[in-house]
């Protein structure tokens, strides 16, 4: 089911882009995109928009993977996220009509095999072989439903899982990975998200569209180009979340995005990292050490900065530990 203007609850501009308008089924994008410019400016500290989406759902989880980068073992949802997103990359680098089904599900079994031998901690969430096999058959369907959306031999990305970094006035990175931009002939850009998870219900699609907003704000500051569409693609569901965005959404945005990293320094300097408990909680990997749940945070680090890490390929994964609402 694809949704379009009548689903999303921001108006006017959702689905002003209909599915097969410019910058969809590019038979001939230009392979990159023009060079970034040059950045001059000290090195400031960063923010993704995972960790910003952490931080408005809940400052303690922000805290303790930002500031106590406590580990996150992974999990079949996450590891079935980052299989299908690495065999959806590797797709686009088969000539354009050797993309299909088949050829994905045998991407599949290749990335995986790669998957496990570079990170144990992968192979070992599975305790037999029959286990391991069902697991793999769920991240088959959810590539399977992938080309009822779209036909990638009609496709020619013009960047995937784009590292894209930028510097506000204040000094602030904002910075992450892009699952596939989409050049047209024309300049038109279209940054396309995929989503193994569930579709967030309507109330929610706003805060699912902040990362890509996020995204284009990014883009926009590197290129000077506003693009044309965002494409949330919720694979295992077959649904599309897409959004047109203008300058004023982007600049609405980045005052979003200083104003969050305001409280982010309020609450570092005040070392008041609050737990704002919800539903999602019942995903959060740190419960056990949570105040809300009886447990008791660490002490926290003598230099508590608020400084992330250089986002990793896990960054631009949908899935954390806290799946959409
Ligand atoms: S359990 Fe809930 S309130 Fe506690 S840290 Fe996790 S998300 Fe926050």
């Amino acid at each position: 089911m694809l949704r379009g203007v009548l689903a999303l609850q921001i108006p006017p501009n959702v689905g002003a882009v209909p599915y097969g308008d410019a910058v969809d089924e590019i038979a001939a994008a230009v392979d990159t995109l023009p060079a970034a410019a040059q950045e001059a400016k000290p090195r400031g500290p960063a923010l993704s928009p995972s960790r910003a989406a952490d931080f408005m759902t809940c400052p303690l989880l922000y805290r303790f993977r930002v500031i106590d980068r406590l580990p996150e073992p992974p999990t079949t949802a996450t590891a079935r996220g980052t299989l299908v997103h690495a065999a959806l990359e590797r797709l686009y680098d088969l000539p354009a009509a050797g993309r299909t089904p088949e050829a994905a599900r045998g991407l599949l079994a290749t990335e995986w095999d790669r998957l496990a031998a570079e990170e144990p901690d992968l192979a070992a969430l599975f305790e037999n072989e029959a286990e391991r096999a069902d697991w793999l058959a769920s991240a088959t369907a959810i590539v399977d439903a992938y080309f009822t959306l779209e036909d990638p031999r009609r496709l020619e990305p013009a960047e995937r899982e784009a590292y894209v970094e930028t510097t506000l006035e204040s000094g602030l990175r904002l910075r992450g990975y892009i699952d596939r931009l989409d050049v047209a002939p024309s300049g038109d850009i279209r940054i396309v998200d995929y989503k193994t998870g569930r579709a967030p219900r309507e109330a929610y699609e706003a805060s699912a569209l902040f990362q890509m907003k996020f995204y284009a704000l990014v883009i926009w500051r590197l290129r000077g180009v506003v693009p044309r569409l965002l494409q949330l693609m919720y694979l295992a569901e077959g649904e599309v979340l897409r959004y047109s965005p203008d300058e004023s959404d982007l600049l609405a945005t980045e005052r979003k995005v200083a104003a969050l990293w305001k409280a982010i320094e309020r609450a570092r300097d005040a070392g008041d990292w609050r737990p704002r408990p919800s539903r999602l909680c019942d995903w959060c990997n740190h419960k056990a050490l949570c105040p809300e749940f009886g447990g008791t945070p660490p002490p926290l680090p003598e230099s508590a900065s608020v400084s992330e890490a250089l986002p990793s390929h896990q960054e631009a994964i949908p899935e954390p530990s806290l799946p959409e609402p």
